[in-house]
């Protein structure tokens, strides 16, 4: 066996051992994963070595490949895993390794991985979203009679994705009022119990709390919270947009999706037949496993080129597009097949596989959830319209 497939087998086995029934088959089902759930499966992962196990080995990682680390997350997908990590372990992480003191490293990185602090992440504003520059929570410096340091921050950051469960958010401030929009912001990280924070919670279409305005009113933050220099806080955002381009096209998260279609169109009957031989599901569904495989030959060309030292240009751009309008496609599908057994808000949806109603599908509960919360990925990390901007300028010359 190659050393990938040495790792496929390896991950399979752990995962079978290692990942409760119960949880496995909300994931499945697309039902609503408590914290509780995630904290507990996200330990299991970090005692076996594999929550973060593209970190250095300083910090508890293995450095692994790029290309091993998503031999590991499709395995870890295409099982049903919950999707672990995100905020923390890909982006306030590898930016603390990279831009962080020897200090903020030493106490947060083994917090991380423990699951003692859950971050969020404090980008967008209520007028700062695609022009993110724009940002206008200010930080203004100030010491005290003993000579210390804080930074008095005033403003709101909103869309803060599971904010009402961090621990700590990293947020960027304008520290300089009078620079260039990019050159006067800096990089801060926040306790969410300093005085002065507070969440609001922003229930979306199907019930669910994914987001959240987070208000900064008067916090007090040490001046050694932040990272790099002072009015550096740009750069350090925008090097995190460097690290795992190839995985936002969400090939393997497509894949198990693309299998929940298929088993809704074997379980679901119209017009006294199995809905996958109505010819408008079969039509549709071909034409996404179509698409789902041409993403994939492109993924893995890109891989290639990244394994024999190639850069990886602005065409990686074009993966994140494509993998996330497939997504939503394919949760329209699976609604369209439900038809009026999906309802936009579903209290089932939080519910336990066992408890899911009788004689109905099992992925009618959260079908329409999934739908709406797939619709922000054309959104979050840089909307379609601006990678079109930028596919065209960079990579066209348009
Ligand atoms: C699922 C999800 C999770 C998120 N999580 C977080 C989080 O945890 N933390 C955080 O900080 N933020 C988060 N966000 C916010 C996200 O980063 C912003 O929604 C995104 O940057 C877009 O900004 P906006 O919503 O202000 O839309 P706007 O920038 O106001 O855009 C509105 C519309 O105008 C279009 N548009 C804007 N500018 C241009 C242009 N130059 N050319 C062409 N079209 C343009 C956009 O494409 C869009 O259709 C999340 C968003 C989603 C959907």
């Amino acid at each position: 066996m190659d050393e990938f497939a040495t790792l496929r087998h390896d991950v399979r086995a752990f995962i079978a051992e290692a990942l409760p029934a119960r949880v496995r088959e909300k994931v499945r089902l697309g039902l609503e994963v408590s914290k509780e759930e995630m904290v507990d499966w996200q330990r299991r992962l970090a005692e076996r070595g594999w929550l973060a196990p593209h970190w250095p080995e300083a910090w508890q990682g293995q450095g692994w490949s790029a290309a091993r680390r998503a031999v590991l997350q499709e395995e870890l997908v295409l099982a049903h895993a919950p999707e672990t990590g995100g905020i923390s372990i890909e982006m306030i992480g590898p930016i603390l390794i990279h831009h962080g003191t020897p200090a903020q490293q030493q106490y947060f990185l083994p917090r991380i991985l423990n699951q003692e602090h859950w971050w969020c992440q404090g980008y967008s504003e209520p007028n700062a979203g695609s022009d993110l520059a724009s940002l206008t929570t200010r930080a203004e410096r100030h010491t005290r009679a003993d000579g210390s340091t804080f930074y008095r921050v005033n403003g709101s950051k909103i869309w803060t994705s599971y904010a009402q469960y961090a621990d700590w958010i990293f947020c960027l401030v304008r520290t300089d009022t009078e620079a260039r929009a990019q050159e006067g912001i800096s990089f801060l990280l926040i306790d969410m119990r300093s005085p002065g924070v507070s969440v609001r919670p922003l229930i979306g279409i199907h019930g669910w709390q994914l987001f959240n305005q987070v208000f900064l009113d008067d916090v007090e933050v040490p001046v050694e919270m932040r990272v790099g220099e002072e009015n550096a806080g740009w750069s350090i955002a925008k090097s995190l947009l460097e690290h795992e381009r190839l995985n936002l096209s969400r090939v393997a998260e497509n894949r198990r999706r693309l299998a929940k279609v298929r088993a809704i169109g074997n379980e679901v009957m119209e017009a006294g037949e199995p809905m996958r031989n109505r010819p408008w599901f079969a039509q549709r569904f071909h034409a996404l496993e179509v698409r789902l495989e041409t993403l994939a030959a492109t993924v893995l060309r890109f891989r290639r080129l990244e394994r024999q030292g190639g850069a990886l240009g602005p065409e990686t751009g074009m993966l994140k597009l494509l993998g996330s309008q497939l997504i939503q496609d394919i949760e329209n599908l699976a609604v369209d097949a439900l038809g009026p057994d999906t309802l936009a808000y579903d209290r089932m949806a939080h519910f336990e596989p066992a408890d899911l109603e009788p004689g109905r599908s099992p992925y009618a509960a959260a079908a329409s959830a999934r739908r709406f919360v797939t619709r922000g990925y054309t959104i979050a990390g840089g909307t379609s319209e601006i990678q079109h901007e930028l596919l065209a300028k960079q990579v066209l010359g348009l």
